[in-house]
């Protein structure tokens, strides 16, 4: 039988503070930084995302939207576009709103607390206090996935951190974790290292597989380490077996143009443009005639699956030769029109259909 992990642990506040001022990362480019909007850009771009996917898209953001204002007065489509290839494509649709909010509601300057920052579009919980800690040293906790799982091991949590019992449990740890007030007072940089801090353990020492428990600053009282349970904790999320879906896409091509629709703003790959849908059950002639096309010809190419959060899509591409430019989409679809081939790089499109029309333009076969 396990002694319980809370029995056993030391506060980690000063132990976390003072590695991640000698041994925790630095030279990021949002660290550079106490401006709200660019630490609000960075945390919404890191939820499930790498950080070397992010820094790219960190650089050219600010390059097109150096300020809130900037980002508010932009046209979506534009967002959207130098957003495609980061995913989570409703981040991009509330990073807008969101932007739009600060300019509206609270006159083009964030506002100075995680309360009121949470009531913000797309913003949650944790990344409201991770932008109030490292902009305004508030004593706000975080609980991102990192964190659940550097919590769940050094208490010794079991169950699945994504339920709510055992979430709440985890909320609860790391506010009582955070450094005392009078500890903040003292010195006020402390909210900004304890929180990176949290970050750059989850992130570089106590990963999912093969924590490096042997160099943690936290190794005295982790209880999953005292215990030997560093691989089973925290629990897998229980495995949810994914529903299966089958679409058909027409790559329609005629004089140097390709037939592209726009998503609705909601949904799947909401607001960005796409190749014609059509249902898998339907022949590649009756995909075309769905959309009124006049074909000289088709090819079928290999099917490929992506695969989404909550289901699998296999997508079946047709390409097509159309006779001439005359189609007609089908009401319940998004507005669809002919875009010059040159063209599609500056719209936003979902990576798997930027891949797709990519790899066909590499070897001319949209011409
Ligand atoms: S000792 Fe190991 S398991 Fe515990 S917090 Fe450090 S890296 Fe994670």
């Amino acid at each position: 039988m396990f002694v319980t992990g809370i029995m056993l642990c030391m506060k980690i506040a000063s132990r976390l503070v003072a590695w991640q001022r000698t041994h925790g990362r630095h030279g990021l480019p949002w660290q550079q930084t106490q401006d709200p909007y660019r630490v609000w850009l960075s945390e919404i771009m890191l939820q499930q995302t790498q950080v070397t996917a992010v820094l790219p898209y960190y650089a050219a953001f600010l390059k097109r939207f150096p300020d809130v204002a900037s980002l508010a007065g932009a046209a979506s489509q534009e967002v959207m576009a130098l957003w495609a290839g980061l995913g989570y494509y409703a981040r991009a649709r509330n990073l807008h709103a969101c932007a739009q909010q600060v300019m509206q509601d609270w006159g083009g300057r964030f506002p100075p607390d995680t309360e009121s920052l949470a009531s913000l579009r797309g913003i949650g919980p944790s990344t409201a206090a991770a932008i109030a800690s490292f902009c305004y040293a508030e004593r706000a906790a975080i609980l991102d996935g990192n964190v659940k799982r550097v919590l769940a091991r050094y208490f010794a949590i079991d169950g699945d951190p994504t339920t709510r019992i055992i979430e709440q449990q985890l909320w609860q740890l790391a506010r009582s974790e955070l450094p005392t007030a009078a500890q903040v007072r003292q010195d006020p940089m402390m909210m900004s290292a304890y929180t990176q801090g949290l970050m750059d353990l989850g992130a570089t020492v106590c990963t999912r597989a093969r924590p490096q428990c042997t160099t943690c600053p936290l190794k005295k009282g982790c209880a999953a380490f005292a215990q030997g349970r560093t691989e089973e904790l925290p629990w897998p999320r229980a495995r949810k077996i994914l529903p299966e879906r089958s679409i058909g896409m027409l790559i329609a091509c005629h004089d140097g143009h390709v037939l592209l629709e726009q998503r609705p703003d909601t949904g799947i790959w909401g607001g960005l443009w796409s190749l014609p849908e059509f249902d898998a059950a339907l022949s590649a002639d009756q995909g075309c005639t769905s959309y009124g096309l006049q074909i000289s010809s088709t090819q079928t190419l290999s099917a490929f699956l992506h695969t989404f959060t909550h289901y699998r899509l296999t997508i079946q591409p047709i390409l097509v030769r159309s006779r001439n430019h005359a189609f007609s989409a089908p009401a319940q679809r998004g507005p669809a029109q002919w875009i010059r081939i040159t063209d599609i790089d500056r719209l936003g499109m979902p990576a798997p259909v930027r891949k797709l029309l990519d790899g066909l333009r590499a070897d001319q076969l949209l011409d």
